[in-house]
């Protein structure tokens, strides 16, 4: 456990993954072994002996492991077992075994430290990868090394079950098969020195609601257990030893934005129809069934999109039906959702999984991605679609396929869907009977044939944060070229207003999943357009729902008019302000220049 340094304030900036503010006392968890013993070995015999205590240490390993997911399978709980499936099958990594015994066979060292060098090995791996999500995954590789390591030193395994109430949780990264054992009743918020906002910690921290602030580089280093700390997840700070001055402004801080929030909350459940009585369909984007409960506390009535391509990211080996089956099941079960809409795989671009066929190319976001991907590998495809049908019988379904660029594709795409449904249906596996199909409007060939392609398909979806990408031609994770990348330029209010006139001349619904939708300074130009859903990340909910009970349909379509033929994003982007601020002044008050 690191030193008390000393008692004075000191003030952290990480990156703020989960807002609100939690005042506690700091439980520092500390999985690194300081002195992690090093020597040589004398002889092969003592190389042996050193290679029978490390296989003994996985076995250990792998039985902990396997205790800690039976004690929590009977436990209603939010969190994710399959990632401690992973760590299970990553105690049996081929490489992992091997490149340790290796070490101690050639560098004649003991097992403790071969170990530690394999991990070091794996650190230098993960590094180079570009990937934010997948690099974040290093941290399971630590986790499981370290456990081998204290099963070989004879330290006793952390007990997170014994995290008392009132507590703040310090540690580098926390992993799921941590964040499974706590009981987030006594929990009041995370701070780690790693991991950003697709880590593990952020999204638990946004799934139970507790604030969390990660990145922040040497927390471990800087607090001790039982210090005092506050964590503002708003503004990404972390307190330690706040003097009386400091918590007493936080104080206030705290209780402002509880008063909000609590506001928000309450109404969040109520339906978004505006004050002239236009109604709007309000889903929830997530990556995880874990953010089930959140989204439905957060007012959100359906799934809008569901991005399968986590279930496949997280895996070494590609997913079985039964475990998809499993998983959409549970969506489309979701207590206190009405309607899922789950979203084939949309590999490839950003987001990778360690498949071969999926190979590194010179420009992945135009490469053999998403849609693309699963016409040639149809095999594959039919494996995610034979379970999502499965799970249909189950509650409203809409399945979604992403990056359609022509009609050919989608009508491949419904040959295949049919193909697998008959299949179903004639070895008598129910599937549901109302079962909708759309597709990502994400691509600007898409928005200029939206006529033809809304005569195939039962709803649209607008995915802005590709639309925008490809029509303006910036690429969305290159920092250098984000000031271009705007919402309101006007090539992309035009695409939006077209996309939303084809599928309303072809009677169809359409709906908006990208980022644009959760913004809630967007939320009347959205109305204006005449979209039917809006989908968005949970916690945006509230405000956005907000917003809409407040508009009417006629002041929305108003504002939309006068900016529709104002030249540049520059002066689109002030008149919707401008809007915003004197329409709703609480609201949008922090945008006032
Ligand atoms: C989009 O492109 O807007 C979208 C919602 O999909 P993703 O962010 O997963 O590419
Ligand atoms: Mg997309």
């Amino acid at each position: 456990m690191p030193e008390n340094r000393s008692n004075k304030t000191m003030v952290l900036k990480g990156i703020g993954v989960s807002p609100g503010i939690a005042f506690g006392k700091a439980y520092v968890l500390d999985y690194t072994i300081a002195n992690i013993p090093y020597y040589k070995l004398k002889d092969e015999a003592q190389a042996w002996e050193e290679i029978t205590r490390f296989e003994k240490a996985l076995r250990d390993s792998r039985r902990q492991l396997a205790a800690i997911k039976k004690e929590l399978s009977d436990r209603e709980g939010v969190e994710p077992l399959f990632i401690i499936d992973a760590h299970i099958m990553m105690l049996r990594d081929k490489k992992l075994i091997y490149n340790t015994i290796n070490n101690i066979k050639e560098k004649r060292i003991n097992a403790e430290w071969a170990m530690k060098l394999t991990i070091d090995r794996y650190r230098e791996i993960f590094d180079k990868i570009e990937d934010e999500y997948l690099k974040a995954r290093f941290s399971d590789v630590e986790y499981v090394g370290q456990r081998i390591i204290r099963n070989l030193i004879g330290r006793d395994p952390i007990r997170l079950s014994d995290v008392g109430e009132g507590a703040i949780i310090i540690s580098r990264d926390l992993s799921p098969a941590d964040t499974v054992q706590m009981k987030m009743e006594n929990i009041l918020g995370f701070a780690t020195d790693i991991g950003g906002k697709t880590s593990h910690t952020a999204i638990v921290a946004r799934s139970i609601g507790i604030p969390a602030v990660v990145g922040l580089e040497r927390i471990t280093r800087e607090i001790s257990s039982n210090d005092t700390v506050i964590v503002d997840g708003c503004d990404g700070f972390v307190i330690i030893n706040p003097d009386p001055e400091v918590l007493r402004r936080y104080g206030e801080k705290k209780r402002h934005y509880e008063i909000l929030e609590e506001r928000l909350l309450r109404e969040a459940k109520q339906r978004a129809l505006t004050a002239d009585g236009h109604r709007i369909e309000i889903g929830a984007n997530i990556e995880f069934v874990e953010e089930i409960p959140t989204a439905v506390m957060h007012g959100a009535e359906g799934i809008g999109l569901y991005r399968t391509e986590f279930i496949y990211i997280n895996k070494e080996q590609l997913p079985t039906e039964e475990e998809h089956f499993s998983i959409y099941r549970r969506v489309i079960e979701g207590k206190g959702i009405y309607w899922s809409t789950i979203r084939t795989f949309d590999l490839g671009g950003d987001k990778f999984m360690s498949d071969p066929r999926l190979a590194k190319e010179m420009n992945p976001v135009m490469g053999l991605r998403a849609i693309r991907f699963c016409l040639k590998e149809v095999e594959l495809f039919k494996v995610q679609l034979r379970a999502i049908l499965r799970a249909s019988a189950y509650g409203k379904t809409r399945v979604l396929f992403p990056m359609i660029s022509s009609l050919d594709e989608i009508r491949r795409v419904k040959t295949i869907f049919d193909e697998v449904r008959e299949d179903l249906v004639r070895r008598n596996i129910p599937v549901g009977e109302d079962i909708e199909i759309g597709i990502m409007i994400e691509v600007p060939s898409a928005v200029v044939i939206a006529d033809s392609l809304a005569r195939e398909v039962d709803f649209f979806s607008i995915g802005t944060n590709d639309l925008i990408q490809y029509t303006l031609a910036i690429d969305r994770i290159n920092e250098r070229v984000t000031y271009l990348y705007d919402p309101l330029h006007p090539a992309i209010l035009r695409l939006i207003k077209m996309v939303v006139e084809a599928a309303h001349r072809a009677g169809i619904r359409v709906a908006m999943c990208g980022e644009m939708a959760g913004e809630p300074v967007y939320t009347l130009i959205l109305l204006g357009f005449g979209l039917d859903e809006l989908s968005m990340n949970s916690l945006a909910i509230p405000r956005v729902k907000k917003i809409v009970r407040e508009a009417t349909i006629e002041e929305s379509r108003a504002l939309l008019d006068s900016i529709l033929d104002l030249p540049t994003a520059e002066e689109i982007k002030k008149r919707v302000q401008d809007y915003m601020i004197r329409r709703f002044p609480d609201e949008f008050s922090g945008l006032r220049d």
